[in-house]
């Protein structure tokens, strides 16, 4: 979940790795590290973010033309200065940043200490550096991992010492008089960049496009050696490998805040744009997708977050436009539905980075029952978009925020679009996508923006926001309380209407805010609902395309059918991101989240 930064060329590596590792910020901020060098390692690190350690650290003053660096995402130690990133062996000639998860640490740490190694922090990453010393020295392995082995070369060591890992990992690795970056990835995503002025490893793509938009996407147990003008990819399974170099489509201005003030109003503002190309797809292929859908033997759709709620919008999609039932699992649940899949089982598996660990986790999980597959990304070369038998891309254009925005409006309107070639009838949807383009224009224009920022002057003293609709406003409902209490921190919660009499009701008292999402279809009951709270003293904010007297605000929306779940949900996008403005806090990077959720 971290970012992991790496360089080795002809160009003085700090400030590369700090321009790097800032533009990585958004995958982990809780601390910061880098360690350049080959004759003498220099490591600085600390808690903090990369603009104020850059200068605090001075880490732009690291000499050497290579190095690592890392931005932390703790899950094993506290947020510290010992258990930041880059993790050294007991004598600080080897050093590695790692992402991920080493599930058997305690193991491999229990028996490097009985062997005399001296630990410096809590986390699980450090194994990595000690087994790595333990491969190099002369006394050979521990005991009972594995064969023996004297004086091993360095990326010997490395390779040894990866072997003995289990879990998720992508670690990269120097060592003191060696002049090279020894990398390998496993469950966690790791992308080479190729230029003429180096090599650059990266977690993800839009770091690198600064310097290259030529990248070498890893595959799993892959291991790399970079050195000033050579690279070699090998294979931990299968030795020395190609891996063909693809140019990254994205342009670089994309992965910019350009104007805006954050990524999150951008991406935001971007909406119009990115639902237009998210139906920009090979129609053949959606057909043929909406046929495997039609003769799967059980249909899921499995994914995480935001995009869990783009699932089950499609669920009521399917069912109210094609009359076809799917089921829909959080990814981490799906462990308990495995029995049921079989090789007629179709599954679709959604994540917006294609690097979602439990996602990944559950379709390598089909694949071994021979279920097929349909993958939904964002990311062309993302392990997810490599794992499916079918893909379709949101096209989105890199999104920087922590919080997806623009590529659930995507998602949303993929399922419509799947829904209706059910049907036989893309054209419906094509034109109704097309229709929005305006009215997603005016949701994100200038004068809308100060009406929400003045709704948001008066809900930011507040410490509960409740939000309720029926049918797909059910599910916009819970995506608007997810955007909300994600990136302001006020406790945010979604109930269908019909709900609220057996239980949530008894949590509204005198003014407790609560969003009504209203459409023609079911408008009747839901606002019989808002009659029910407003009874209770709650205050009553509508969304919909008409003003009832049982509202004390109405933001208003025009009613877009079934894609009012696309057009109900900006307007919450904006009135997140101004909550989270007028309380000091960061929209792009909300506290203990980050992008791309690559731990189980
Ligand atoms: N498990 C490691 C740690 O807690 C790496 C976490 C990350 O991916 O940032 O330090």
């Amino acid at each position: 979940m971290c970012g992991i930064f790496g360089y080795v060329g002809s160009e003085k590596a700090s400030p590369i790795l700090c321009r790097g590792l800032k533009n990585l910020e958004y995958r982990g901020y809780d601390s910061v590290g880098i360690v350049t060098g080959s004759s003498q390692l220099e490591i600085r690190k600390d808690v903090g973010r990369i603009d104020d350690l850059k200068t605090r650290l001075s880490l732009e003053e690291l000499g050497g033309n290579l190095g690592i660096g890392h931005t932390r995402w703790a899950t094993h130690g506290r947020v510290t200065a010992k258990n930041s990133h880059p993790h050294t062996d007991c004598k600080n000639k080897v050093a590695i940043i790692h992402n991920g998860i080493i599930e058997n640490y305690l193991e491999l740490k229990t028996k490097l200490v009985e062997r005399g190694h001296r630990f410096s922090s809590d986390t699980d990453s450090e194994v990595i550096a000690h087994l790595i010393e333990e491969w190099l020295s002369k006394s050979g392995p521990l005991p009972g991992t594995a064969s023996s082995v004297n004086g091993s070369s360095f990326e010997d060591a490395c390779t040894k010492a990866f072997k003995q890992l289990r879990g998720s990992y992508a670690v990269l690795a120097i060592c003191e008089g060696e002049e090279k970056i020894v990398a390998v990835r496993k469950d966690s995503p790791l992308v080479v960049g190729i230029s003429e002025i180096g090599t650059f490893f990266a977690s993800d793509v839009a770091p690198i496009m600064d310097w290259t938009k030529d990248v070498v996407y890893l595959e799993n147990n892959d291991f790399v050696v970079a050195e000033k003008g050579d690279i070699r990819f090998y294979n931990l399974d299968s030795g020395e490998v190609k891996r063909p170099v693809s140019t990254v489509e994205w342009d670089l201005e994309e992965a910019k805040k350009g104007n805006f003030e954050h990524f999150m109003l951008k991406e935001i503002s971007e909406q119009a744009e990115t639902i237009q190309r998210a139906c920009v797809q090979d129609m053949a292929v959606v057909d043929r997708i909406a046929g495997m859908i039609r003769s799967g033997y059980g249909v899921f759709f499995i994914a995480c977050g935001s995009s869990y709620h783009a699932c089950l919008t499609g669920s009521y999609l399917f069912s109210k436009v094609a009359n076809l039932h799917v089921n829909v699992v959080l990814a981490s649940e799906f462990e308990n539905y495995e029995h049921f899949l079989t090789k007629k089982t179709l599954v679709f598996a959604v994540s917006q980075s294609g690097e979602t660990a439990d996602v990944l986790e559950a379709v390598r999980a089909a694949k071994r029952r021979g279920s097929r597959i349909v993958s939904i990304t964002n990311v062309m070369g993302s392990s997810l978009s490599r794992e499916g038998d079918e893909l379709l891309l949101m096209n989105s254009g890199p999104e920087i925020c922590v919080l997806s925005t623009k590529t659930y409006t995507s998602q949303v309107v993929m399922m419509a679009l799947l829904a209706c070639a059910l049907n036989g009838d893309h054209e419906s949807c094509l034109q109704k996508v097309k229709d929005l383009y305006l009215d997603i224009y005016n949701l994100t224009s200038r004068s809308m923006r100060d009406r929400l920022k003045a709704l948001a002057g008066d809900l930011s003293s507040q410490d509960h926001i409740y939000m309720i609709g029926r049918g797909l406003q059910y599910t916009t409902a819970l995506e608007a309380a997810l955007k909300v209490k994600e990136v302001s921190y006020i406790h945010t919660e979604a109930f269908a209407g019909g709900e609220l009499k057996h239980g949530p009701l008894a949590l509204i008292e005198e003014g407790t805010p609560v969003f009504v999402f209203v459409s023609k279809e079911n408008g009747d009951r839901i606002v019989s609902n808002a009659q029910e709270v407003k009874a209770r003293g709650g205050f009553v904010i509508g969304v919909s395309d008409w003003d009832n007297p049982v509202f004390d605000r109405w933001i208003k929306v025009p009613d877009c059918e079934d894609l009012n779940p696309v057009i109900q949900a900006i307007p919450m996008q904006v009135l997140a991101y101004e909550l989270a403005v007028q309380k000091n806090l960061d929209p792009d990077k909300p506290r203990n989240l980050a992008k791309s959720v690559t731990v189980l």
